[in-house]
């Protein structure tokens, strides 16, 4: 079966309530990836797979050290994304950016940052399951490619979408998840952060142990 049909079909299935994470894992054998990441940024930017790239201004590819130890996973690009073409540069971004160069003490360059989905879902709703499985080989990509040693999922859609789960961020936050070998750490949302600061004492925790991990891995 054509696989946005496919995909159009398990999300038939999952509003009628059946439960088809388990399992279900998005591979496309059609679409051919090129193993370099310019390469790669070259045919995403032109993608028309799903719906959103109707009302993209750009594609929001991802950027940073192409052989980062670390790798951010947000959810999709927000307004100020979709006009400069660069993730997290709003005011989740601002706030990012600092927890990555006050708490981790890494500049911004040395890390890489990409989204679940590379356009830009209309008033920032939460891209659809059809959305982020079309954008996902695009992304699986870019892991393979930079083979970052660590992967932080900010938010519960980056975390859901990578690992096929739909356990709340508040209960798997700070934990150690793995996803083809890599270490996966998942933490709340810069935007959370900034609609409820009294979490930012869990948030700091979280990015202590991947500081931790992270030192870990450059001493291995
Ligand atoms: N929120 C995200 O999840 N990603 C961005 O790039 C910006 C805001």
């Amino acid at each position: 079966m054509d696989k946005l049909l496919k995909l159009k079909y398990l999300y038939k299935l999952k509003e009628a309530g059946v439960e088809y994470f388990e399992g279900f894992e998005s591979k496309d054998e059609n679409i051919k990836m090129p193993n370099e990441l310019e390469e790669l940024k070259k045919i995403c930017q032109k993608c028309t797979l799903c719906n959103l790239s109707k009302t993209r201004t750009n594609v929001v590819f991802g950027e940073g050290d192409p052989n980062a130890k670390l790798m951010f996973i947000g959810e999709g690009p927000g307004e100020m994304e979709d006009k400069t073409a660069r993730p997290f540069v709003g005011r989740a971004g601002k706030l990012l950016t600092k927890i990555i160069e006050n708490v981790l003490e890494l500049d911004r360059s040395k890390v890489y940052i990409a989204n679940i989905v590379k356009c830009r879902p209309p008033n920032n709703r939460v891209p659809t399951i059809e959305e982020a499985e079309s954008c996902k080989p695009y992304l699986l990509k870019q892991i393979e490619i930079i083979n970052p040693k660590i992967l932080v999922c900010l938010g519960k859609t980056a975390f859901m979408y990578l690992l096929n789960s739909d356990m709340p961020i508040s209960k798997v936050r700070g934990q150690l998840f793995e996803f083809k070998g890599k270490k996966v750490i998942p933490t709340y949302h810069p935007s959370f952060l900034l609609r409820n600061p009294s979490a930012k004492k869990e948030a700091y925790k979280d990015f202590l142990f991947i500081k931790k991990l992270l030192e870990e891995t450059w001493k291995n």
